[in-house]
């Protein structure tokens, strides 16, 4: 199957800097989102630490003894992939701790990621904190992640609903980021890909703006090489003031 995908991103109204990163490699089916936090260029360096690993990691011919050894141990290819998604997330984060304890203009920094993974005709998905992955199949979009962050184990407790925690001040407290928390422990799920499906990766400046109702629509009526653009110029129309991402990656016969 033939992967597209597309990418924008947007520093939005209020910052002079954009700590998002990004990356796209549809030859090795790799797309990668992570949202950087940390005092002055801290963000940054972070977000960009991490995706730097990722794509080393994941794409890499050079594999490390400890990963030849995961992959030795694990046998089913979805669990390999899997467990070297962990195992890439802990390297970032490992690399950023180590960058913000080296020097104090980086201290406590950190960063999200949201990760996809396409091989085998299977998508895989990792993340850390609060950037998402959806997939849209047959008009009917899905939250494949679900957010690290207070609110979530709020929501999940039954103590808040999910439309009020849209609106509490402290919904963008994560439970756990990639750098700032040390070892990692990321969420993973495969899904067997189809010809036609619509990923979208981004960062809360996107979903905070926008809630899945409004993400779902303009994504049933942009065309998909698009919908990256749309759904940051409607962040921004939204009202959104962070940083904002979208990497979208389509799904083709062919
Ligand atoms: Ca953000």
């Amino acid at each position: 199957m033939k992967l597209e995908a597309c990418a924008w991103t947007d520093p939005g109204p209020v910052r002079d800097n954009n700590e998002d990163a990004y990356h796209l490699d549809e030859d090795n089916g790799l797309f990668i989102v992570a949202d950087g936090m940390g005092g002055h260029a801290a963000g940054e360096v972070a977000s960009r630490i991490a995706v730097e690993t990722l794509r080393e990691l994941l794409t890499g011919d050079d594999l490390d003894p400890d990963e030849t050894r995961l992959d030795r141990q694990v046998g089913d290819p979805g669990d390999v992939l899997r467990e070297r998604l962990r195992y890439a997330m802990n390297q970032a984060s490992a690399r950023i701790r180590k960058e913000s304890l080296d020097h104090a203009m980086y201290a406590g920094m950190g960063t999200t990621v949201a990760v996809l993974l396409i091989e085998g005709g299977q998508a895989h998905v990792a993340h850390v904190g609060d950037s998402r992955v959806y997939l849209i199949r047959d008009g009917t979009l899905a939250r494949l992640t679900r957010d690290h962050t207070v609110v979530q184990q709020e929501i999940d407790a039954g103590r808040l609903t999910p439309e009020l925690a849209r609106t509490v001040p402290h919904r963008n407290y994560l439970t756990q980021s990639v750098g700032y928390h040390g070892p990692v422990e990321p969420d993973t799920i495969t899904r067997p890909i189809e010809p036609g499906d619509i990923f979208i990766l981004c960062s809360d400046g996107v979903t905070d703006p926008l809630d899945d109702r409004q993400i779902a629509a303009y994504a049933s009526d942009s065309d998909a090489t698009d919908l990256a653009e749309r759904l940051v110029r409607e962040a921004l129309a939204g009202g959104g003031e962070d940083n904002i991402t979208a990497v979208v990656v389509r799904v083709s016969d062919g």
